[in-house]
């Protein structure tokens, strides 16, 4: 035989070897799989992940993460990456905040379509329009919380019937938490309603809202830093016209607008917790609250 011969049948031995290991690895990896029966829930984003904690805390069977790495902050504009796309591939579960915080959606769908999707929004009212945009931040009001704590709860009873006496009793305890905090916040708060305000991130518009604020809210996909001069000198003289005194922000966010603001016009800055970023604590959601609510009084 020639070395020719020899060197092509080598070459053919060592592709069928590796056909063959590769068919018995991906059998291998189905049947672990299948063996696997523990409920994955993936949440979309951190003020999900936190909900999640809260409603899933001693369930058994389940495994939970978050999808999107907690420095992201929100989803706007979001692209999905390989370690995301393999949570999303493995997920039995997905807690999505809705309102079009998860563009990627339809991709995730169609990487997993068995995965039952969990919309947090459902039938939520009075949301804030900006021109055709929904504001999709409705956790900053506490009532719209509540009402995002309930449709997931529901959801996970329905899709994970096993443990629904666990989440009908979390979801329980935790609104009443949050209707006991919210009474309290709305209560102490009292003498924000009608005041204004200049608000540069329009994560808080919702808990404007429920605090009866008046807000100029600008829209900047949590990106201050890209206001026009034109913007920004508008909003000066709103201030001044309107005798504003408050000047919201994420204590996040970068502060050079607002102090431009501050220095123009005399408001002062208060820099809140939009519940965006955190520790994977549990109650870091009612911490933000509190935290603001000490901040405005
Ligand atoms: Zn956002």
């Amino acid at each position: 035989m020639s070395r020719k011969k020899i060197v092509t049948i080598l070459i053919i031995i060592i592709v069928i070897i590796g056909i063959i290991g590769f068919i018995i690895w991906k059998n291998l990896n189905k049947s672990n799989k299948q063996n696997d029966n523990t409920i994955k829930i993936v949440t979309s984003f951190y003020p999900m992940y936190i909900l999640a904690e809260n409603i899933t805390d001693g369930a058994t069977n389940i495994e939970l993460e978050n999808m999107a790495d907690v420095n992201v902050g929100c989803l706007h504009d979001y692209t999905l990456t390989t370690e995301d796309m393999k949570k999303l591939e493995n997920a039995d579960i997905f807690i999505s905040n809705g309102l079009g915080m998860e563009n990627f959606i339809d991709k995730a769908i169609s990487a997993n379509q068995a995965m039952k999707i969990i919309d947090s929004s459902t039938n939520i009212q009075d949301l804030i329009l900006h021109e055709d945009e929904t504001n999709a931040h409705i956790w900053t009001s506490i009532e719209k919380y509540i009402e995002q704590v309930k449709n997931v709860s529901e959801g996970l009873k329905e899709s994970n019937p096993e443990n629904a006496e666990i989440y009908e009793e979390n979801a329980n305890n935790y609104i009443e938490k949050l209707e006991q905090l919210r009474e309290k916040y709305l209560n102490e708060l009292k003498n924000l309603q009608g005041k204004k305000a200049i608000c540069l991130n329009e994560a808080f518009e919702y808990m404007g809202q429920e605090l009866g604020l008046e807000m100029t809210t600008v829209k900047t996909d949590h990106e201050e830093s890209t206001m026009s001069a034109e913007m920004l000198k508008s909003i000066i003289d709103t201030a001044k016209e309107e005798n504003i005194e408050m000047i919201i922000v994420d204590k996040n966010d970068n502060r050079a607008n607002a102090e431009t603001i501050e220095q123009e016009t005399g408001a002062r800055i208060y820099e809140l917790n939009s519940g965006l970023s955190g520790s994977m604590e549990k109650d870091e959601y009612v911490k933000a609250i509190e935290e603001n609510l000490q901040l405005l009084k």
